[in-house]
C-alpha cells in the first residue's frame, strides 16, 4: 500500500501519484474482467479498497487522499472498470457510518454498500417535524439486546426497497431535544415496518408514509451514542445537501459487469426517474430555444446565458465542497449554499421552459412538448426548494452559522422534551 499522507503532498507528491498510479494499472491489469459478474467484481473492489480508495484501509479502502483517488478514479476510467455501487446508501448512509459508527457496525455495513447489495432509506422526517427535525416523536425503548421502535416517518424515499433505514428515534424524553435522539441502522424486513406508498403531483410515487409498530432494532446497530444520534443527523444532512441531480446520463454498457451495472443503475433508477426534470431541466434550455425559434431572441439569450452561468458556479461550489470532504475536512456551509443554488436553477430554468413552450408546456402526454418532459419540469421543480431542507431552513443555518446573525427565538431550547408543547 502506497502511503500519500499529508507529509508527501507539497514535496514529492508526483512520484507518490504515480506509484499509486502505476499499482492501480497493474491492479486492474489482472483483475478487471468485463465479463465477470457484478457482484463478483464489486466484492474484489471492497477487498482490494480500489473501489473507495480515500477510506481506512481496514474498511475496504485505501486510506488515500483526494488527488490520488482522482488518479484511481482516472485509472478505472480509462480501462472502462465498473465503481462501487452509488445512490443514498453511498452518498448518506456509508458517509455518516464511516464518521460515527463503531467499528464492528461499520465492517457489518459499509460492505454490501459498496458491492450494492443493501439499499437504504433515510427516515428523518415525520408528519410533525420536518424542518424542526429535532422535535421528531418516534420513540425508541430497551428491551434487552434490542430496543424497540413505534411512531411514524413520511417522506421516506425509497422505503420500498431499502435493506436498511437510517432511524432518527427518541430514546430519552428528559433531556432537551436535540440530546435525547438516537440514530440507528434499521431492518427494514420486519413485521414491524409497514410502507405505503404516496402519489405526487407529477404522477410518480417515489416517496412513502413509514409506520412503526414496535419494530425492533438490534443495540448493536445504534450509528454513535445513544442520546448523541444528532451528531451522526448532521452528518447525513451535511452530506445530502448540495449535491443536486443534473441531466440523465446515458452510458452504452459493453461486456457483462457494465451490462449488470447499467441494469442495476436503471432499477436505482425508476424511484428517480423524475428528479432530472424537479432540478429543472437547465440543459434543455438551449436546445429548447432553438427548437423554438428564439435563440436570437436577445431576451431569451440573456435568461440562457443567466441560467447557464448559475449552473457553472453552483457546479464548482459542489465541486469544491466535495475536494474538502474528500481531503478530510468536515462538511460546512457550502452545502447549504449549494442547495440554495440547486432551488434557484430550478426556479429559473422552470421559468424559461415555461416561457418557451407557451400554453403547450402544461400538457403531458407522447404528443406534447417534448413528450410532456416540459410539464413534469414544471409540477416537479417545487421539490427542489423542500428536500432535503427548506430553503427557508437553509437561509437560517448560512445566517445563524456563517455570517453570525443572530439565532432565531427558541420556544423549547433548554426545556426537556416531555414539558415542550407540541401538537
Ligand atoms: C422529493 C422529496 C424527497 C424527500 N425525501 C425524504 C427522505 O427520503 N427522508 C426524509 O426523512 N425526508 C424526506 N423528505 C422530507 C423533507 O426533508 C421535508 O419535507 C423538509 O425537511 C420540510 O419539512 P416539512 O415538509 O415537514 O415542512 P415544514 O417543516 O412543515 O415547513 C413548512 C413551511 O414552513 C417553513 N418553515 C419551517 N420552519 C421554518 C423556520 N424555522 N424559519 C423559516 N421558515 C420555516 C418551511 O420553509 C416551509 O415553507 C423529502 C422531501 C421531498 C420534497
Amino acid at each position: 500500500m502506497v502511503d500519500v499522507g499529508s507529509e508527501h503532498r507539497v514535496e514529492g507528491a508526483q512520484p507518490v501519484l504515480d506509484d499509486v498510479r502505476l499499482e492501480v494499472r497493474e491492479w486492474l491489469r489482472t483483475n478487471w474482467d468485463p465479463e465477470r459478474p457484478l457482484r463478483a467484481w464489486r466484492e474484489l473492489l471492497a477487498d482490494s479498497g480500489w473501489g473507495c480508495p480515500t477510506w481506512p484501509v481496514d474498511l475496504y479502502g485505501r486510506g488515500l487522499d483526494a488527488t490520488a483517488a482522482r488518479v484511481v478514479g482516472e485509472e478505472m476510467a480509462a480501462v472502462g472498470a465498473v465503481g462501487p455501487a452509488s445512490g443514498s446508501a453511498m452518498r448518506l448512509a456509508a458517509p455518516t457510518i464511516l464518521a460515527h459508527a463503531p467499528f464492528q457496525l461499520q465492517r457489518r455495513l459499509l460492505r454490501p454498500i459498496i458491492t450494492g447489495e443493501e439499499t437504504w432509506c433515510q427516515l428523518f422526517s415525520e408528519p410533525g417535524s420536518g424542518s424542526d427535525l429535532a422535535g421528531l416523536s418516534t420513540r425508541a425503548e430497551r428491551d434487552g439486546d434490542e430496543w424497540v421502535v413505534t411512531g411514524q416517518k413520511v417522506w421516506t424515499t425509497g422505503a420500498r426497497t431499502a435493506a436498511f433505514g437510517m432511524l432518527l428515534a427518541r430514546t430519552d424524553w428528559g433531556v432537551p431535544k436535540h440530546r435525547g435522539i438516537s440514530y440507528f441502522a434499521l431492518p427494514m424486513a420486519q413485521p414491524g415496518i409497514e410502507v405505503r406508498p404516496l402519489r405526487q403531483m407529477n404522477g410518480h410515487a417515489s416517496f412513502n408514509e413509514v409506520f412503526l409498530t414496535e419494530a425492533r432494532v438490534p443495540h448493536d446497530h445504534a450509528v454513535g451514542a445513544i442520546g448523541e444520534g444528532w451528531a451522526a443527523a448532521l452528518t447525513t444532512l451535511a452530506h445530502e445537501r448540495g449535491l443536486g441531480q443534473g441531466a440523465p446520463r446515458s452510458t452504452i454498457p459493453a461486456g457483462r459487469t457494465a451490462r449488470e451495472a447499467a441494469a442495476e443503475a436503471e432499477e436505482y433508477a425508476r424511484t428517480y426517474v423524475w428528479y432530472p426534470q424537479r432540478a429543472g431541466r437547465p440543459d434543455l434550455a438551449a436546445p429548447q430555444a432553438q427548437a423554438a425559434g428564439r435563440a436570437d431572441d436577445p431576451i431569451v439569450r440573456q435568461a440562457v446565458a443567466h441560467l447557464e452561468s448559475l449552473e457553472r458556479t453552483a457546479r464548482w461550489t459542489v465541486r469544491r465542497a466535495a475536494e474538502s470532504r474528500a481531503n478530510g475536512r468536515p462538511p460546512g456551509p457550502e452545502g447549504s449554499v449549494s442547495k440554495l443554488a440547486g432551488s434557484d436553477i430550478a426556479r429559473t430554468s422552470g421559468r424559461l421552459h415555461a416561457q418557451l413552450a407557451g400554453a403547450h408546456g402544461m400538457l403531458s402526454g407522447s404528443d406534447s412538448s417534448l413528450g410532456g418532459v416540459i410539464a413534469e419540469i414544471l409540477v416537479s421543480t417545487p421539490a427542489a426548494s423542500i428536500a432535503g431542507g427548506t430553503d427557508e431552513v437553509q437561509r437560517n443555518i448560512v445566517g445563524e452559522r456563517s455570517l453570525g446573525l443572530p439565532k432565531e427565538p427558541s420556544a423549547d431550547s433548554g426545556i426537556p422534551y416531555r414539558d415542550v408543547r407540541r401538537n
